[in-house]
């Protein structure tokens, strides 16, 4: 048996982690879970799983805690506790939300595990920081985000040095088509409605702006060792290929499924070995149609900024990481309009002092000004309006 730590247990890659543990029955041993703050669903998976411990960010959430859990359930909380959780497993799942998956991602690699990754944030952020651990040995990363799992999935085809170019799909958001002007003024709920994939707030509002493509892109840099003039993006709105790899004789390789996370996350909690049941399966009885276009960099600015900083490198990514996120949550709160957040993360990278990514103090120093800088921003225009 496998054993397995969900890190990020009660959100949507940490709920549907444990649905692919549930369809795998006697495949997987969860051993750890670990959350921010929602302790009800915590409550009820380790009813469920049975792990040796449970871990909570947030210790006034944690109140009460450890009546709610099965006897002998070890109960971790405070700052470190989710990163503490890394050690427990085989594989840890990272499904934190955001820069603050960073830790969980340094502990992992540091510990020599494969870690299975959904927190994106933790390798845009720190991607200098995080190569550093990631030859521990043991030590490995297997991506759930779905266009780097295809890849990865497309690379089998080949030798690492007979790659020309990787292709990342996008479906181009509920906004695919429209212009900037119409824009201005979109809400939070028609930024929420994907068109194809059911996920959390943040990566929905990323997907709207194309950001979240833009963070793939620096992703994939990292993850796969290309320079950016490898890395392209096309706007296929079926989101049925996950993303493709061009090798140097003109043969592309792409995979194909439905949009369905379990089938990524599935892939990578088996790896090397595939999983027995089917999550994506492709019904090709009814007629279907595969599109392909460019994306629309002028209006869809953000995918732009993070090719910018991502050609940057060092510190840039992480400024424009730690941007969005502020950029977003205000978006989402109602304190600025859905144009503002490229606005903000522009500003802040002009402001961006070329530091380099020496170690995670920098790295954090240089998250903590850029979120000021955006804060400020932020106020600036909510006053304004
Ligand atoms: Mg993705």
């Amino acid at each position: 048996m496998t054993t397995v730590a969900l890190v990020g247990s009660t959100g949507s890659i940490g709920r549907q982690a444990v649905e692919v543990v549930r369809a795998e029955a006697g495949r997987y041993e969860v051993t750890a879970l670990g959350a921010h703050r929602s302790v009800d669903v915590l409550v009820e998976q380790a009813a469920e799983l049975r792990p040796r411990v449970v871990a909570v960010a947030d210790r006034s959430a944690a109140a009460g805690l450890g009546d709610r859990l099965p006897p002998g359930t070890e109960l971790r909380t405070g700052p470190e506790a989710l990163a503490s959780l890394a050690a427990e497993a085989d594989v840890v799942v990272n499904g934190v939300v955001g820069f603050a998956g960073l830790p969980v991602t340094l502990a992992a690699l540091g510990a020599g595990r494969r870690l299975a990754l959904a927190n994106k944030e933790s390798l845009i952020a720190a991607g200098p920081v995080v190569q550093g651990v990631r030859h521990t040995p043991g030590a490995e990363i297997v991506p759930v985000d779905s266009e780097h799992c295809a890849i990865h999935q497309c690379l089998r085809a080949g030798r690492a040095a007979e790659v020309r170019r990787v292709v990342l799909t996008a479906s181009g958001g509920p906004f695919r088509g429209r212009s900037a002007a119409d824009l201005a003024e979109v809400s939070p709920s028609e930024a929420l409605a994907h068109p194809t994939w059911a996920m959390g707030p943040k990566i929905s509002v990323d997907s709207s702006t194309l950001m979240n493509k833009g963070l793939e892109v620096i992703e994939a840099h990292e993850l796969f060792g290309l320079g950016y003039d490898a890395i392209e993006v096309v706007v296929h709105p079926q989101s049925v290929v996950h993303s493709m790899v061009e090798f140097a004789d003109g043969a592309t390789m792409a995979q194909l499924s439905e949009p369905d996370m379990r089938l990524p996350l599935a892939y990578a909690l088996g790896w090397p070995d595939r999983s027995a049941v089917a999550f994506g399966s492709l019904d090709l009885s009814v007629s279907r149609r595969l599109e392909f276009e460019p994306a629309d960099t002028a209006t869809f600015r953000c995918l732009r900024l993070a090719y910018e900083a991502g050609r940057q490198g060092e510190t840039a990514p992480a400024t424009l990481n730690a941007a969005n996120e502020v950029a977003v949550a205000a978006f989402l709160g109602g304190a600025v309009a859905w144009s503002a957040i490229a606005e903000v993360i522009e500003e802040c990278l002009d402001a961006w002092e070329g530091t380099k990514a020496e170690n995670l103090d920098v790295v954090l120093a240089v998250d903590a000004q850029a979120r000021e800088r955006a804060s400020a921003s932020v106020d600036r225009r909510s006053s304004a309006a």
